[in-house]
This record gives structure tokens, C-alpha cells and sequence, in this order.
């Protein structure tokens, strides 16, 4: 996983705050010994440190063998990891194993049958300039958690196999039950899982997903290895389990799948799906949507291919054989940490997963090369005298691409400590596909990312990330839009951290054209010709992730902005009110509560930002101050739960059909299904946690 939908996220109009944070010398970092060590003395030491060649080794390392979670290649690297860890000097070094329910492919087979015999060669060629692609090691192409089957069954094309695609089908007289669907990964975008849903729900008998040209393929650009665009035989590869009811082992929803644990049945398994599903490249889907000979395809169904798509064939009838292997394996999450001088028992986690479909050039070794030099400098830094006043987390997380299921697990086990203490977590799934940074996280760590910005330099513009950011983008679609943290949904190992434990977050990269997702071309040739040539980008994003840790880790006052989380939510309940009839009447109430909010986080924010009011702060008082920060987002969670999926627990940020944010998920529910007491009973959580918010700030007003 780990990718943002190719279509944009959800843009809100509310007005991202610029916030001035400026913290100078400031003096938050216990240095091992005289003189006192400032953060920016911290943060200069980082960046001399980081290291690009360093990064191209560790990527080298980690993507010269495919290693998929729980293989003996992606164990080993566990062990590298947890090896290297040591070396750098990160204390308490464990690898946290958990015994999980995975799905590997025994046999996977599709068959045009009428109106001729054709066998698929579900398989991507190689290519001999780069001859990992060439590997006759690298396994079937499969969707994980894919039921066991052999269908026969006519063939339909159903776009991007979304609930309207359907609806139009039947609606041209299209009897989709019993069928096998031919759908798209995109146009429009859905996580490949909610696909799988929407298929079994309808009652098909199968599906087939594949990449259309039009969206990551030649339409787009030059494809690999002459490009980074995905060439005709690439597979996107992928998990299709529930994960929008809860994330990771499918068989211990809530709990750590530790050994004796408590196990469902794969039956009592919501997330598990009951259809048939395998991934096609746009060459397998070819020969397929060339035998429909039924009714054209609306216009915006159609694709790539110089012929018209068709909705359903007369005689096209394909065959789906899958044969899946779910074991119960051991998978191998490597945490390390730097114990914090004054304050050990506030934590910022930070964590990349470590598991790749294939080689995991992009997603994830990108991520994991920019995690170990960020390991590696801070370990470093340490020796030099610089460690944070809280402390540090490291964790590589393993199956990720199942269900997110190595950082689940292990939030779920240590769900009770995360919760009391848990200050942020930054996740880096990959680390660079390009030269647009883009971030999605929470309100609360906006200040922090802006800082963090406006200090790393572009490598190649030579000037701080932040303005690049911040003047947009010319992309082939225009200019993008100015850079703006964007609100957080799934799709990558934060889920856990946010959504069920409740503590800030947030997901980073460098975007750019990216075709190969979860085939084998996404390897080391792909990141050093077009995803991040010379490392240069990673290394600056390995940069802007120290510089956040050092800023939550070292400032005495946390540096969290409540103000900027209660003008937006403000914002999403605005527009929930707007749509909704009588919404404004029901909002108003929380409106109100919220524009409270708002004040008593203005009283608060100079001292939180200002250091020179800070610093006079007595011990005591800081503690209580910090542990009421840190308090502040769990207000945002329902601890038993939205309805229907109580894993998720937050009541602003969760997600669903996509990766993309799903705001306020359990008033938009309640809406969707015009439950009134549902709304109220949403609205009601909302203004507790509001006010509990608001009881927070003027308790730390009174602290300061
Ligand atoms: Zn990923």
C-alpha cells in the first residue's frame, strides 16, 4: 500500500493557518555534557550528517533480493536492520513478532474460453538492462486474501468496479450477477479491497483488475526502463482484505495476534473476502475487452486501447482459477529507540514498513533507506551530545502490504502506553517518486511541518522546500495547486496510531510520476533512473523528518496547535452543515463550541510557540502542561467506536472506499443513511470532545 489515489485527494477550501513558528536557539535538547545544545545546533549536526551515497547503499541493500513479508530475504533484512540499529547506537533494539494470518498464491489462472481459447501469461517480461526485472525467483502476481476457486462465467466490463459502474450496467439492462467483471485500478479511483466489496455484494462471480495504459501506462509518458511509466505487462499486485472494517490479522481484530492469543475463525473473518480476484496487466485485459462485441461503453469508460470497449460479449466467457495457501506466519516488525533525557515517557514514534510486493524500489525501500539514515544520523548525533528530551521510537514494520498488519499488531499490543503517551507519529511509507513534496497529516502538526519545510533545502531549486512547495507545481495537468498539508486517511502504517489510537499524524514524500506501482519494475534500477537519481530528495526528506523529531522531541512546550485544529475542523463542520438539511440547526451548537475552542488555543498559543515565555515555565507545570497536549487529540476519538467499524476510533479523520480521507466518518455515515439519531448521537460525541478540548486549554492557560 502506501499510495495516495491517482485521482486527488478531497481539497478543502478551509484556509490552511501559515503559522510563524519560530523557535531560535532555543534551548530544549539536554546536551551529555556542558555547554547546553540548542535545536538548532541539533538540526545543523543532522544536516551535515545525512548522507545521499549512505541512502543509495541501504536502497542497494534492501532491494537486490524481492523480499515479501514473512519471506526468509524480508526476515533477513529484519535482522540487518535490528543489526545496523545497534551499530548506530539506538537503544533497546527488539524485533516484535506476531503470528498472522497471510495468503500467498498457489495457483493463479485466467482462460478466455469463448469466443476462442486463449491461456493468459499472467507474468511480466524482463528486460536485459536491468536484470532484476529478469529474476525467474519472483512469485506469481496475486491479490492477497483472494478466495480459493474455479469459475467459469461470461465476461463484463465494469470501469473501475465502483457501486455506480455497477448501477449503470443494470441500468442498460446488464444482469451483473453471476458474471466475471473486467474492471480498471482506476478511472475512477477505489482501493482495490473496496472493489473486491462492492463485486461479492453484487453478487459477481469473479473479478479481474487491471491497469489501463490511460492511467499509469504509456498515455502518460515514456514507460520503463525508458521511463517511469508502467510498461503493457506491468501487474499491480495488491491486498484486497476489508481493511476499511479494521486493519491488519484479518483473525485478531483489536488485539495483538501474540502466541495464544485469542483467534477467529477465517468464517467469523469480516474482512476477509468470498470472491474470486486476480490483478491483470493492461496486456492480459487487452485480448479480453477486444472479444466483447455487446453495447459501447459510455465515453468516459473508455481507455487506452485504439478499439471501443464494450460493456458485455455475447459468447465472451473466461475462466478464473485461484488457488491460495493462508497460513498463519510469523512476520517481524524491527523497533529501536533513544531514551530521552528529561522526559523518557513521552514518545514520538517514527515508521516505515519494510515488506514490498516485489523489490520495493519506491514503496517501500525508499522509505526504508531514508528510515535507516535518519537511524544513523540521530545515532550519530547522539554520540556527538544531542538527544532529545522525549523519547524516540523507530519501527520497521513488516506486512504492511497484507493489512497494514505489522504496525496494527503492534499498536494494538501496546495500545494502553500509546495511548497515555504517544506525543506524534511520522510515517514515511517511500520516500521519493519525484521532486513535489506532499503531505497529509493532522492540523496539530501543521506548525511543525511548516518549520521543518522552511528550514531543508531543495536540492535542486536551492531554496528551502517550503517556497517550491508553496509556489505549486506545472505538471503535464496544469499547475498544481500550492502546496497545503492535506487531512490524513489510510492506507499506510499510521492508520493504527491515528485512527485507533488517536495521537497526531502524518504520511510524507516526494511525489512524481510513478507507473510501476507493486510490479517488479518498481526496483532499484526504477528509483536511481526516474524515482530519485543520486538519492538527492530522499536525503532531504531523511532531513525534514529529523528536523519534526527534533522539534517534538527537544521544545520544553510540545509544539502542537490546537487553534489550527479547531478553525478546521470548523471548517469540515461548515460544510457538512451546508449540505446537509437542517444541518446548519443541528452544527450549530458544536459551531459554537468550536469557535471556543478556538479562543482558548489563542490564549494558549504564545506560550506554547513562544520560547522566550516558555523557558520560565517550573518543571511541574510543564509535565502537566505537556500530558494536557498530549491528552487533547485522544478527545478527538470515540473509545467504543463509529458504528458498524468500532476499530476506528477517531471522529474526524478516518477512511473508506479509498486511501484519501474520509472526513468526520461518523456523522458522514450517520448522514448518508439519513439516521437522524445517529447524527445527533455524532454531533454529541463531536461537542464532548470539543469541550473536553476546550476544559484542556484553559486548564493549561492556567498552567503557564
Ligand atoms: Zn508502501
Amino acid at each position: 500500500m502506501g499510495r495516495k489515489s491517482p485521482a486527488s485527494a478531497r481539497h478543502f477550501q478551509a484556509a490552511a493557518a501559515i503559522f510563524l513558528a519560530i523557535y531560535p536557539g532555543f534551548v530544549g535538547c539536554k546536551k551529555a555534557a556542558p555547554p547546553p545544545a540548542d535545536t538548532a545546533a541539533f538540526k545543523d549536526f543532522v544536516d551535515r550528517a545525512v548522507s545521499a551515497e549512505k541512502i543509495d547503499g541501504y536502497l542497494r541493500y534492501l532491494t537486490a533480493e524481492p523480499h515479501v513479508a514473512a519471506s526468509p530475504r524480508n526476515n533477513e533484512l529484519a535482522r540487518y536492520i535490528a543489526g545496523k540499529w545497534k551499530e548506530f547506537g539506538l537503544e533497546d533494539v527488539t524485533l516484535a513478532t506476531y503470528d498472522v494470518l497471510l495468503s500467498f498464491p498457489k495457483t493463479i489462472e485466467v482462460e478466455l474460453v469463448s469466443p476462442h481459447s486463449l491461456r493468459l501469461k499472467i507474468e511480466e517480461k524482463g528486460y536485459p538492462e536491468d536484470p532484476d526485472t529478469m529474476n525467474p525467483d519472483v512469485g506469481i502476481p496475486y491479490n492477497a486474501y483472494s478466495r480459493s476457486g474455479d469459475v467459469t462465467a461470461p465476461l463484463i466490463y465494469a470501469n473501475g468496479g465502483n457501486p455506480e459502474d455497477y448501477d449503470l450496467l443494470e441500468k442498460r439492462g446488464i444482469d451483473v450477477k453471476g458474471k466475471i467483471a473486467l474492471v480498471r485500478y482506476s478511472s475512477p479511483y477505489s482501493y482495490r479491497g473496496f472493489k473486491a466489496l462492492t463485486a461479492e455484494k453484487r453478487g459477481l462471480a469473479g473479478l479481474l483488475i487491471y491497469s489501463d495504459p490511460e492511467e499509469d501506462g504509456y498515455v502518460r509518458g515514456s514507460v520503463f526502463p525508458d521511463g517511469p511509466w508502467g510498461p503493457p505487462s506491468h501487474i499491480q499486485r495488491g491486498g484486497i482484505p476489508y481493511d476499511f472494517i479494521y486493519p491488519g490479522d484479518p483473525l485478531t481484530p483489536e488485539w495483538a495476534s501474540k502466541p495464544g492469543a485469542r483467534r477467529l475463525s477465517p468464517e467469523e473473518a469480516m474482512t476477509l473476502p468470498k470472491i474470486l480476484s486476480i490483478p491483470l496487466s493492461a496486456e492480459n485485459a487487452r485480448p479480453l475487452l477486444e472479444s466483447l462485441n455487446g453495447e459501447e461503453a459510455p465515453q468516459d469508460w473508455q481507455g487506452a486501447f485504439p478499439f471501443t470497449y464494450r460493456l458485455s460479449g455475447s459468447r465472451t466467457k473466461v475462466r478464473m482459477r485461484v488457488e491460495m495457501d493462508e497460513p498463519v506466519k510469523t512476520i517481524t516488525n524491527v523497533v529501536g529507540s533513544l531514551k530521552g533525557t528529561d522526559d523518557p515517557d513521552e514518545v514520538i514514534v517514527v515508521g516505515n514498513h519494510r515488506d514490498a510486493w516485489v523489490y520495493g524500489g519506491h514503496d517501500p525501500s525508499s522509505g526504508t533507506a531514508c528510515l535507516m539514515e535518519l537511524a544513523r544520523v540521530l545515532g550519530s548525533a547522539k554520540r556527538a551530545g544531542f538527544s532529545p528530551r522525549r523519547t524516540v521510537v523507530l519501527g520497521s514494520w513488516d506486512a504492511e502490504e497484507f493489512t497494514l498488519t505489522g504496525s496494527t499488531e503492534w499498536g494494538e499490543e501496546h495500545k494502553d502506553w500509546l495511548r497515555e503517551n504517544l506525543v506524534a507519529y511520522l510515517n514515511v511509507d517511500s520516500s521519493a517518486s519525484g521532486r513535489n513534496f506532499s503531505v497529509q497529516g493532522v492540523p496539530s502538526l501543521i506548525p511543525v511541518i511548516h518549520q521543518a519545510l522552511r528550514e531543508v533545502e531543495d536540492p535542486v531549486e536551492k531554496k528551502p522546500v517550503y517556497d517550491v512547495w508553496k509556489a505549486g507545481t506545472a505538471g503535464e495537468e496544469g499547475v498544481k495547486e500550492e502546496g497545503r498539508v492535506e487531512p490524513i486517511g489510510s492506507g499506510s502504517d499510521h492508520a493504527v496510531f491515528l485512527q485507533h489510537i488517536g495521537a497526531p499524524a502524518l504520511d510524507m514524500y516526494f511525489d512524481g510520476d510513478y507507473g510501476v506501482y507493486h510490479s517488479i519494475y518498481d526496483d532499484y534500477y526504477w528509483m536511481t533512473h526516474f524515482g530519485d537519481p543520486g538519492m538527492k530528495y530522499t536525503a532531504a526528506l531523511a532531513k525534514i523528518w529529523a528536523h519534526m523529531v527534533i522539534d517534538l522531541g527537544c521544545l520544553p512546550v510540545l509544539p502542537l496547535d490546537y487553534e489550527t485544529t479547531a478553525r478546521e475542523l470548523r471548517a469540515y463542520i461548515s460544510e457538512w452543515a451546508a449540505t446537509h438539511d437542517p444541518g446548519k440547526e443541528k452544527a450549530a451548537g458544536l459551531l459554537a463550541r468550536l469557535e471556543e475552542m478556538e479562543k482558548a488555543a489563542v490564549d494558549v498559543r504564545p506560550y506554547v510557540f513562544d520560547p522566550e515565555k516558555a523557558r520560565n515555565i517550573d518543571k511541574d507545570a510543564l509535565k502537566r502542561i505537556n500530558r494536557l497536549l498530549i491528552g487533547l487529540e485522544r478527545d478527538f476519538t470515540d473509545p467504543v467506536g463509529i458504528p458498524n467499524r468500532p476499530w476506528y476510533k477517531h471522529l474526524v479523520f478516518g477512511s473508506r472506499y479509498t486511501y484519501a480521507v474520509l472526513l468526520l466518518p461518523e456523522l458522514t455515515e450517520a448522514s448518508e443513511t439519513a439516521d437522524e439519531k445517529g447524527v445527533i448521537t455524532a454531533i454529541g460525541n463531536l461537542e464532548k470532545a470539543v469541550a473536553a478540548a476546550i476544559a484542556k486549554l484553559e486548564k493549561i492557560s492556567t498552567l503557564f
